[in-house]
């Protein structure tokens, strides 16, 4: 027998196996197109259909109401990192910004340039470098007429997540990167401004951004931004502004279409929950073995990070695990340790088959 593979990466991350057959089944010939999607005009009847069913499928997953426009566009998360300034900060004094993490700091460090806004700090969440808890809402240093507010849902770096989703009460529309955690668990999409999220963690390949935006939101998109990085331009021309990325679309929708088939959003949070509680109580009942610093409140259910008391024996963890089939499992560059990524599409075996490893690995080391 062949040794079953599990991917923890935290992006491009694990996809479905059912998506990847169909993929591979439809690759030659789509829908009797005698054409593969990758390979087809994105402006063909074929790839329209897509685009409108991948559509149609996220709203009805995140039950997003009629006053919002969905867009997928590339540049990934980065990207937004400027645009949400660029087009909704027009005309407004002050950006704020709150820190819980590396990707909200990036978010921080890049949303004043190419804007006049001050891009105000309304919450930190740690030293530099060492993010351990998540700023609560109420400690937010916002002012309501700011353009918005922006801040990261869930930290994929620091295993961070904002597991009480912030209210918008006496806040400026707030806008939020959802990228590693967007389908993972029911949202409010109406508390939102702004949801963007890269694909490659919990939805696809890379290539595709997600955003969904308030449609009023849409009236501070100025001319004077280029057409490329204007989201109401991208809007008019029904998401065709220029090319999109057709096959990241293409398979975000087979696993919008399999998400479906398997409860939902509802259901995934059931499975995500009960995922990440055996592995932080494999943690938890280590006797010190392993070790995550995060708040309880504030462990992330996506990302899971955790190291031993010894650099090296983290160095071999990672490379017996390898071995063993689980893979992907050091943590961040600037973090060392490990990080296991248990995204939607990862099973509940897999995680038992990493907790089974961690204790046979303990009682060799520990
Ligand atoms: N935000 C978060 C929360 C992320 O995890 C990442 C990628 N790891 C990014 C932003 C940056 O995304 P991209 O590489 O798609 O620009």
């Amino acid at each position: 027998t062949t040794l079953h593979k599990y991917n923890f990466s935290a992006g491009p991350a694990i996809l479905p196996e059912a998506v990847l057959q169909t993929a591979q089944a439809e690759m030659l010939d789509y829908n009797g197109t005698g054409t593969s999607v990758m390979t087809m005009s994105h402006r063909s009847d074929a790839f329209l259909s897509i685009l409108h069913h991948a559509e149609l499928d996220l709203r009805q997953l995140l039950h997003i109401p009629d006053n919002y426009k969905v867009l997928f566009m590339q540049g990934g998360a980065s990207a937004q990192f400027n645009m949400v300034v660029m087009n909704l900060a027009n005309g407004f004094k002050r950006v704020d910004s709150v820190v819980s993490g590396n990707w909200s700091r990036i978010a921080h460090s890049q949303m004043g340039k190419l804007s006049d806004a001050e891009i105000h700090l309304a919450a930190h969440g740690g030293d530099l470098y060492n993010y351990t808890d998540v700023p609560a809402p109420e400690t937010w240093d916002v002012d309501p007429d700011s353009a918005f507010v922006h801040y990261c849902i869930n930290e994929t770096v620091h295993g961070l997540q904002y597991r009480n989703i912030p209210k918008p009460d006496g806040l400026p529309p707030i806008v939020c990167d959802m990228s590693s955690e967007i389908l993972s668990r029911p949202i409010n999409v109406a508390d939102f401004g702004l949801i963007y999220a890269g694909a490659q963690k919990n939805i696809g390949p890379s290539g595709a951004t997600i955003v969904i935006i308030r449609e009023d939101l849409l009236e501070r998109c100025s001319d004077r931004i280029p057409d490329v990085w204007n989201y109401h331009s991208h809007i008019i021309r029904q998401g065709m502004y220029n090319t999109p990325a057709t096959y990241p679309i293409y398979i975000s929708g087979l696993v919008f279409r399999w998400l479906q088939a398997n409860g939902g959003v509802e259901q995934m949070q059931a499975i995500n929950t009960m995922k990440a509680e055996t592995l932080y109580s494999a943690i938890d009942n280590s006797n010190g073995f392993y070790i995550n610093n995060v708040k309880e409140h504030a462990r992330s259910y996506m990302n899971v990070i955790f190291h031993t008391p010894e650099k090296e024996l983290d160095k071999l963890f990672v490379q017996q695990a390898n071995a063993h089939g689980l893979c992907t499992l050091q943590g961040y560059k600037s973090m060392g340790g490990m990080r296991a990524s248990i995204y939607n599409a990862m099973p509940l075996q897999g995680v038992e088959a990493l907790v089974s490893f961690m204790q046979e690995f303990q009682r060799r080391y520990g």
